[in-house]
């Protein structure tokens, strides 16, 4: 059968555009969902159990539908969660919220549109003039669909070293891909660590190592040392800045600060910017993005992506005790000494001195790579095929403002989009809930309104 529509991806974007697709499409239509996710609609980031791994976005704000707000804040009350619409919650209780939401909309079996799971990974996609896209899943079958959303989220960073710097004793104690939390059983009381990375993911391992009972000197080395910084207990009202006529990164970044200096607390100015922030983004020449990417990005990302309080204060504590160190540097190699312990050389930022500290783990937490097409050979082969491309700043694929997937032609694809973070060229922001809810809502509106059109007429009126 061909599919009317085919979400492929199984984290927050295919959750929130399956139910929207729910909400748009008649019951004679039918969606596909291919995902290799078992905990369907949770993803990486709301699959963990730990009460420490919070959301960074105030409850109010992580409602999976832009026009009701408050969903996700009655849903934790109904549950006897007391919750403040400010309040950050855990983001155990927001996958389950997802899945609750999800089943929800499945329930009127009779009134809605088909929808069948598929878990499995689709692998690569061939074109098919008139049944639209065929996919190849990993499961040795085939999906073809007349629409279809790539919602693939991004893969996990590689080491900041290439693998072959690191001392081949070393393989069983480094762990590329911390979110498989399966290493964290594995740590001693008193082992050291060793973390890449000094951003959310960081700070999320190093919770979970201390919950656990993890008494050992934790490591944090990153180009800068820099930390995210943390939400207020009581947020300020937004201001919105008034932003210069000039779109020079460096006019643009002095008038903000500059704002953000007469306002009593910094994120007010920064909470303004955002609802600013696509549009201003498009504003900005490859050349001026290039520029922010280059030397403003980790100063964005901290100030931008910061953590609830009381996560904060207690990383702040470990910092403060010494238990955790943070070093700022690049490093060099990772070597193997006469116990089998990993030696990790750096070079000191802003100084030709050279560092070295001992670890029994090597950790990457340099957090998600900027979605590219490097983690993804279903995107390589669409690429290779000619049916996508990549944006000017390789941040991802590149899409018009529809989110409709353009080729390197130029052209439209017809009944072809992208959502999530592999948009990120074209709007820049979004990576989390608040942006990819109000995205999928106008993907799964716009791509069911053609569906509908294309219906025959007794399944249109159903
Ligand atoms: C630890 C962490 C915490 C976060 N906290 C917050 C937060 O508090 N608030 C917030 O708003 N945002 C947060 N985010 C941002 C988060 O990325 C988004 O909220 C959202 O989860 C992104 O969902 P996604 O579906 O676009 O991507 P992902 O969650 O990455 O999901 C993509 C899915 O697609 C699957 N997939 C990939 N390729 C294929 C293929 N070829 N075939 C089939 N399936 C495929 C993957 O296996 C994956 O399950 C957090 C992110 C992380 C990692």
């Amino acid at each position: 059968m061909t599919y009317d529509v085919a979400i492929v991806g199984s984290g927050f974007s295919a959750i929130a555009l399956t139910i929207n697709f729910l909400r748009y499409l008649p019951p004679g239509a039918s969606i596909a969902v291919i995902g290799d996710d078992p905990g369907f609609g949770r993803g990486t980031a709301y699959r963990t159990e730990f009460y420490l791994h919070r959301l960074n976005v105030p409850a109010a704000r992580m409602s999976v539908f832009p026009d009701k707000p408050d969903d996700f804040v009655e849903w934790l009350r109904r549950r006897g969660k007391p919750v403040f619409a400010e309040d950050f919650a855990s983001r155990g209780d927001y996958g389950l919220y997802l899945r609750d939401t999800l089943a929800a909309h499945l329930k009127p079996r009779a009134q809605r549109a088909q929808v069948d799971f598929i878990r499995a990974k689709a692998t690569s996609c061939i074109t098919c003039e008139e049944e639209g896209l065929t996919f190849r899943l990993d499961n040795g079958t085939g999906l073809s669909a007349r629409n279809v959303v790539l919602a693939l989220g991004v893969g996990t960073a590689s080491l900041p070293i290439s693998e072959r710097k690191i001392a081949s004793e070393l393989a069983g104690q480094t762990v590329i891909n911390p979110w498989r939390l399966g290493w964290l059983s594995r740590v001693e009381p008193d082992d050291e660590i060793c973390v890449f990375g000094s951003g959310l993911t960081m700070i999320d391992q190093v919770l979970s190592l201390k919950a656990q009972g993890h008494r050992g000197i934790v490591h944090v080395l990153s180009r800068r040392g820099l930390v995210p910084q943390a939400h207020p207990r009581r947020r300020p009202a937004a201001v919105a800045p008034e932003l210069p006529e000039s779109r020079e990164i460096s006019v643009l970044l002095h008038e903000l600060r500059k704002q953000a200096e007469t306002v009593e607390d910094w994120r007010s100015v920064f909470d303004g910017l955002r609802p600013q922030t696509q549009a201003l983004w498009q504003s900005l020449s490859d050349a001026q993005r290039s520029r922010f990417l280059r030397h403003a990005l980790p100063w964005w990302s901290i100030h931008r992506h910061r953590v609830a309080p009381d996560v904060h204060e207690r990383f702040s504590e470990l910092v403060a005790e010494g238990i955790v160190k943070i070093h700022a540097g690049y490093v060099r190699d990772i070597e193997a000494d006469a116990d089998g312990r990993a030696v990790v050389t750096y070079r000191q930022r802003g100084r030709d001195t050279v560092a070295a500290f001992d670890a029994d783990w090597i950790v990457n937490c340099t957090g998600m790579e900027r979605a590219g097409i490097g983690h993804s050979p279903l995107l390589q082969a669409m690429r290779d095929r000619g049916m996508i491309a990549m944006d000017p700043l390789r941040l991802g694929i590149t899409v018009d403002n529809g989110s409709r997937v353009v080729g390197p032609d130029g052209t439209v694809q017809r009944g072809l989009y992208a959502a999530g973070a592999l948009t990120a060229g074209q709007f820049w922001e979004i990576t989390a809930v608040p942006d990819i809810r109000v995205q999928a809502e106008a993907v799964a509106r716009q791509a069911a309104e053609e569906i509908i059109r294309r219906l025959p007429q007794q399944a249109r009126s159903a």
